[in-house]
């Protein structure tokens, strides 16, 4: 298998189209790949370009996190509550050494059904940056993961950071995770909420976004909208109808059935958003 190390983003850029060979970030997803008889004919190692990396920036508008920030990093940074999604996620993803490796890039490019990060990203609204021959490209986090490891990436593309709106007033986030115990665990099911509230304190934006319940993690909006516009008070009876979770095709296989999950991931979204109201009525 070929290994090649570029040294800048657009030697990268260049590789990855000549070659077609497979990015590396953590390899905490490539390498157990290999294992299973996966083996791509060739490996551009990208972990050392000073384009991906580097702190966690804001402006009054926008989070940008470069791709290759890791789990660890992001759980032990100081960021506003909007992130308590992220970082949850984040202190939940594998064990220490998978979180020390493991990129919120390689995370979402990796495109699983399972894969903790995009839930909790996509539940703030986030965006990609992706950079190729032509320039960069941006698009909603949603419309980049297509599918079960699919994603909009075209041949010569790099993502190359997450983008996250900041939150302009209170706000609330949480990350619900079950799986068959309670760490280093792939997930049955794992659903995001984030609440953020207007000048009346009436929900003004509200993202939930459940994984692990079809090919790839969805929002369910029509519940979202119901949400747009309460009061504290009156969100804190929030429960889901059954028809708001019209978006989930979950499947039955050797983890659980699809009916457990639908059952658990409605729990979970009620639970969720019960804890982000409460937190935000005792603020
Ligand atoms: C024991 C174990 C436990 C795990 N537990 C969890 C868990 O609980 N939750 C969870 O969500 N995941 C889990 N994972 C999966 C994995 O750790 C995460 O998905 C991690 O974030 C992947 O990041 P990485 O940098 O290691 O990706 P890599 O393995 O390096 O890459 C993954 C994919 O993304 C592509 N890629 C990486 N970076 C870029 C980029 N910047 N641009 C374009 N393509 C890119 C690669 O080509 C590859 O196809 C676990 C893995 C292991 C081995």
């Amino acid at each position: 298998m070929q290994y090649l190390r570029p040294s800048n983003l657009h030697e990268a850029i260049r590789l990855k189209n000549e070659t077609g060979y497979t990015l590396l970030a953590g390899g905490t997803d490539i390498y157990p790949g290999l294992e299973n008889g996966t083996r791509p004919a060739g490996l551009i190692d990208i972990s050392g370009l000073p384009e991906l990396s580097g702190p966690v920036r804001s402006d009054e508008y926008w989070w940008t996190i470069p791709a290759m920030t890791t789990w660890s990093a992001l759980a032990n940074m100081t960021l506003p509550r909007q992130f308590d999604v992220v970082k949850e996620a984040a202190a939940k993803i594998g064990g220490r050494q998978i979180q020390n490796k493991g990129t919120i890039g390689g995370n979402i490019c990796n495109a699983s059904p399972a894969a903790d990060g995009v839930t909790a990203l996509m539940a703030l609204d986030s965006r990609v940056t992706v950079v190729g021959r032509e320039g960069s490209r941006e698009m909603t986090l949603e419309s980049f993961v297509l599918g079960n490891r699919h994603t909009s990436l075209k041949k010569d593309e790099i993502l190359l950071s997450i983008g996250v709106p900041a939150a302009q007033h209170r706000h609330s986030s949480v990350f619900k995770k079950l799986g068959s115990r309670r760490y280093l665990v792939i997930s049955l099911v794992m659903v995001g909420v984030y609440v953020a509230l207007d000048d009346v304190r009436q929900l003004s934006r509200v993202g939930i976004c459940v994984g692990s319940c079809g090919p790839r993690s969805v929002r369910l909006k029509a519940a979202e909208e119901r949400l747009l516009g309460m009061q504290l008070d009156e969100a804190a009876e929030f429960s889901l109808k059954p028809q708001e979770l019209a978006p989930l095709s979950p499947i039955s296989d050797i983890r659980a059935t699809a009916s457990f999950r639908l059952a658990m991931a409605r729990t979970l979204v009620d639970e969720g958003i019960r804890d982000v109201v409460g937190s935000l009525i005792d603020d």
